[in-house]
């Protein structure tokens, strides 16, 4: 792929080698290139969406793919750690130029249980939890927690698989005849015998994340809060900035600097988090989990923020200057799944961008992701309502979108706000007016 006199001679990093070929290596691949730098990859399916952008390497030529590249990064956290080892030693005695995130980032978001005492380490509120090892530490984790509880395999698992809501004490039984293989590393539930983790269950009243950059010299930039809705357990929708949330900014922004300082971290990181109310009918966020890796709750920053999460992962990778996260348009992110809708319907609406994955549509499978930024932010709504109404799989958001009158610009922006708001909160402003205040 290197063509000959394609660099500065002084830029000795040309070759950024990723772990893993999906839409994320495929986006950073196109965030790459025009900083000057190319990509490869290591990915077992040669006609990975990231082919399109550089060459792929199959896992047994893990020996070519390291020779091919100078520095290393992931757009997979399930890599195993073994590969990981081999370019961070590699990096270490000098003869590539890094491997970041660092491993233990990788350690830790692939143990539930461990991220989780990593954040109440740092101070960081989650549920509460318990680690299970056998049915009678589920009996007491059960009546310490207090009915209801989800019971997860903490390590693999992946869309709700490996889980288990206990409602009543029937159900005991049942959840961990179901899970107990996760503990002897038996079966297919987990890559490696790892104890369950008995969490609380939290009504959360919606979920958000946080998406930040951290560079080599330790400069930290987060993106804003962002609101995401699942369907069948796979995000569906991502709205930019979260509509009334700006009181819990500094809460997010605090947590994800504090776990990317306490790892050393370099690269994008996105923290998954719940809002709920404090004991003190406040409300709050707790932390559920980290992705040490650009995140699908990001996308919409290709567009809608200054810099997208994509260059900002090259950029810290390749050791240049952090780039503005600052959201320059309100946007919402849709992913679609299983099947592609008609791209003239799609670009038909004002403000949509469209990214293919370039993969063979299967059900639920995200093919493709579409940014709604139209130019006027009260434009969002109906917007979404005609998309909505083109795409084939409507990923649930027909019950949210179905019913509003695309014609009538008149999505009321504001009267959302004013359901979302909180009571202890500042007094919210739309998305727009928000940003026009930093
Ligand atoms: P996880 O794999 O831990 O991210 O969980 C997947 C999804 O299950 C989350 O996005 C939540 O919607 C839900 N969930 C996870 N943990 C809890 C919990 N302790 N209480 C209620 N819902 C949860």
């Amino acid at each position: 792929m290197t063509t000959a006199n394609a660099y500065p001679v002084t830029q000795t990093i040309r070759t950024i080698g990723i772990l893993g070929g999906g839409q994320l290596g495929m986006m950073l691949a196109e965030a790459a290139m025009p900083l000057g730098y190319q990509c490869v990859f290591l990915e077992d399916n040669p006609e990975c969406p990231a082919s399109l952008y550089g060459r792929v390497f199959h896992s047994d030529q893990l020996a070519d793919f390291i020779a091919a590249a100078d520095v290393f990064t992931l757009e997979f956290e399930n890599t195993p750690t073994s590969t990981v080892e081999q370019l961070t030693s590699l990096s270490k005695s000098g003869s590539k130029q890094g491997m970041f995130p660092p491993l233990i980032a990788l350690d830790i978001a692939q143990n539930r249980l461990k991220e989780k005492q990593m954040f109440n380490a740092l101070d960081i509120a989650t549920v509460p939890f318990m680690e299970v090892n056998s049915e009678v530490e589920l009996k007491q984790a059960c009546e310490a927690l207090g009915l209801p509880i989800v019971l997860k395999t903490s390590r693999g698992g992946y869309d709700g698989k490996g889980q288990f809501v206990i409602k009543q004490d029937n159900d005991i039984k049942t959840a961990w005849l179901e899970l107990k293989d996760a503990v002897s590393g038996k079966g297919s539930l987990t890559p490696t015998p790892a104890p369950l983790i008995a969490e609380g269950f939290i009504n959360f009243n919606r979920e958000v994340s946080i998406i930040a950059a951290r560079a080599q010299n330790g400069q930290v930039r987060c993106y804003d809060l962002v609101e995401n809705h699942h369907h069948h357990g796979i995000l569906a929708k991502t709205q930019a900035p979260a509509v009334g949330t700006s009181h819990l900014l500094q809460q997010a922004t605090d947590a994800i600097t504090k776990i990317m300082n306490h790892l050393d971290y370099v690269g994008v990181m996105a923290l998954e988090l719940f809002v709920t109310k404090d004991a003190r009918g406040h409300t709050t966020i707790l932390a559920n989990e980290i992705a040490p890796r650009v995140h699908n709750s990001g996308h919409w920053s290709i567009e809608g923020a200054v810099t997208s999460q994509f260059e900002n992962h090259i950029r810290a990778v390749v050791n240049l200057p952090l780039g503005d996260t600052d959201n320059v348009h309100p946007a919402i992110m849709v992913n679609v799944l299983g099947q592609y809708p008609d791209i003239s319907a799609v670009l038909n609406i004002d403000g949509a961008h469209y990214h293919s994955y370039h993969k063979a549509e299967r059900d639920d499978r995200k093919v493709a992701h579409i940014t709604l930024m139209p130019n006027d932010v009260t434009d969002l709504e109906s917007a979404m309502a005609k998309l909505v109404a083109v795409l084939p799989n409507k990923v649930g958001l027909d019950k949210e979108y179905g019913s509003i009158d695309t014609q009538s610009n008149t999505a009321d922006i504001a009267a959302k706000n004013d359901v979302l708001e909180d009571n202890d909160a500042e007094a919210e402003l739309s998305p727009k007016t928000e940003r026009a205040k930093k």
